[in-house]
């Protein structure tokens, strides 16, 4: 029985559904409007099958959940991992839904995803696998229709492959059909950079409103990729203390500081940071528990769970990763103080200069890196402050007032456009 409720807990899915009913009471949504929120529109699941390199044929499982596009084309990323499940690609499509409805851009929510572990596969099986399933879920997506995105172990190469692929079914070329994309094929300056920097908005955002300066504070910060490597250069540059970080295969930590302009020199060379000079070794399990002011998850959902939120010591929690909390997780974040900056608002940079992406696209008109991160600044303000007056008009915690945001803007979309037929 244990174990079970375990499963649940541990189940993204589960995360996402529970969000969404704890929303739904205090806006006073329907019954009816839940039941619709609650059910992705269409999911896709596809095999994918890739000649490898030795000559074997190996199929691969890949999954497009469309969770929503009341307010727009879906949008949402492609992730390539061997933990991929329907569930988790599920809670990611729903968890979009609302991070485009909370800072205002004209999407819906998607995700997807395939199972495969790019780790052991050569560059060319990785093309082929990113080739085969376009080809596959090119039936639902599409520039108006919906748009994927980088996500984990997925980079503006694989955009632009996708991008070809999706071009070379309809013959001519379709830009629009991804975002971060290489910016040879139209993608924006900024965008590789955006979730990272909007993760570092959110920072200073919070600290602006508790009165703090960011010079000398402790930031520790759990994956060290697209995410948690921008957020950590980035918090560098403005004075704060990075003392510790990790990866996949383990963190490391140094009580005075980590030099990150040459650790981001050294994960690029031997691309992990395990042995970085003038660190010690520390797991992801120490590392999550260490005493800090600011703790931000950058790798995957599920890492701070009823196992060890009671012994989380950071004063605030800003969610670079999707899902890195569970609901019962963040009741004990809660009693004991902690604040958490939740993902859909605090990651949403991303989705934001994607959004930027489609719209210099669709004008083939181009900005500057310093318009589009002008711009990126102002709209994670916007957001923030509009969260911050529903979470005092509510008296609730920041995730709470994000999806009071996000859920009625999704809702009042849906009045209008009604039920069809
Ligand atoms: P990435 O593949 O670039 O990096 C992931 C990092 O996490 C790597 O350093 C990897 O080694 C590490 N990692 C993987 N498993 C881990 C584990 N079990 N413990 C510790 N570290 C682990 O991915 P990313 O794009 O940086 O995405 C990270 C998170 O941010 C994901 O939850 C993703 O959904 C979310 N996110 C990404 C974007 C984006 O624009 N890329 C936007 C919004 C949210």
């Amino acid at each position: 029985m244990k174990n079970k409720k375990k499963y649940i807990q541990d189940n993204p899915w589960h995360s996402a559904l529970k969000q969404l009913e704890n929303v739904a009471k205090i806006i006073k949504l329907s019954e009816s409007e839940l039941e619709y929120l609650r059910h992705p529109r269409r999911e896709l699941t596809v095999s994918v099958p890739v000649k490898m390199d030795d000559g074997n044929l190996r199929v691969f499982t890949g999954y497009r959940v469309q969770h929503n596009d009341i307010r727009g084309p879906y949008k949402g990323g492609i992730r390539f991992h061997p933990e991929v499940t329907i569930d988790e690609v599920r809670a990611l499509a729903m968890w979009m839904t609302w991070k485009s409805a909370v800072v205002n851009i004209p999407y819906g929510g998607a995700k997807g995803g395939v199972v495969c572990d790019p780790d052991k596969l050569t560059i060319r099986e990785l093309e082929r696998i990113t080739r085969r399933f376009t080809n596959e879920i090119s039936i639902i997506i599409g520039p108006s229709k919906d748009v994927p995105a980088p996500d984990v172990n997925t980079n503006a190469q694989i955009m632009g492959w996708i991008m070809d692929t999706y071009s070379m079914n309809h013959e001519f070329a379709i830009p629009g059909v991804v975002t971060g994309k290489p910016i040879s094929l139209g993608g924006s300056l900024g965008r590789r950079e955006a979730t990272g920097r909007g993760v570092t908005f959110t920072c200073m955002n919070i600290l602006k409103k508790l009165n703090k300066d960011i010079k000398g504070l402790n930031v520790v910060i759990q994956g060290f990729g697209n995410v948690g490597s921008v957020a950590a250069q980035l918090l560098y540059d403005l004075g704060a203390k990075i003392i510790a970080v990790s990866d996949v295969k383990g963190g490391i930590y140094n009580s005075n500081g980590l030099n990150i302009p040459k650790l981001l020199e050294y994960a690029s060379k031997n691309r992990y940071v395990e042995d970085f000079p003038q660190s010690e070794k520390i797991s992801n399990k120490q590392l999550l528990t260490l005493k800090c002011d600011i703790l931000i998850p950058a790798a995957l959902e599920n890492q701070i769970t009823t196992e060890n939120a009671d012994k989380i010591k950071a004063k605030i929690i800003v969610e670079g990763a999707n899902g890195p909390t569970t609901p019962e997780a963040d009741e004990i974040l809660n009693s004991k103080n902690i604040i958490v900056m939740p993902d859909i608002l605090a990651n949403a940079g991303g989705v934001v200069v994607s959004y930027f992406e489609w719209v210099q696209g669709n004008q083939e008109y181009f900005w500057t890196e310093e318009e589009v991160n002008t711009k990126l600044k102002q709209i994670m303000d916007s957001a923030f402050e509009y969260v911050c007056h529903k979470k005092d008009k509510h008296k609730v915690d920041f995730r709470r007032a994000a999806y009071i945001v996000a859920v009625s803007r999704v809702a009042e979309a849906m009045k209008h456009r009604g039920i069809y037929p």
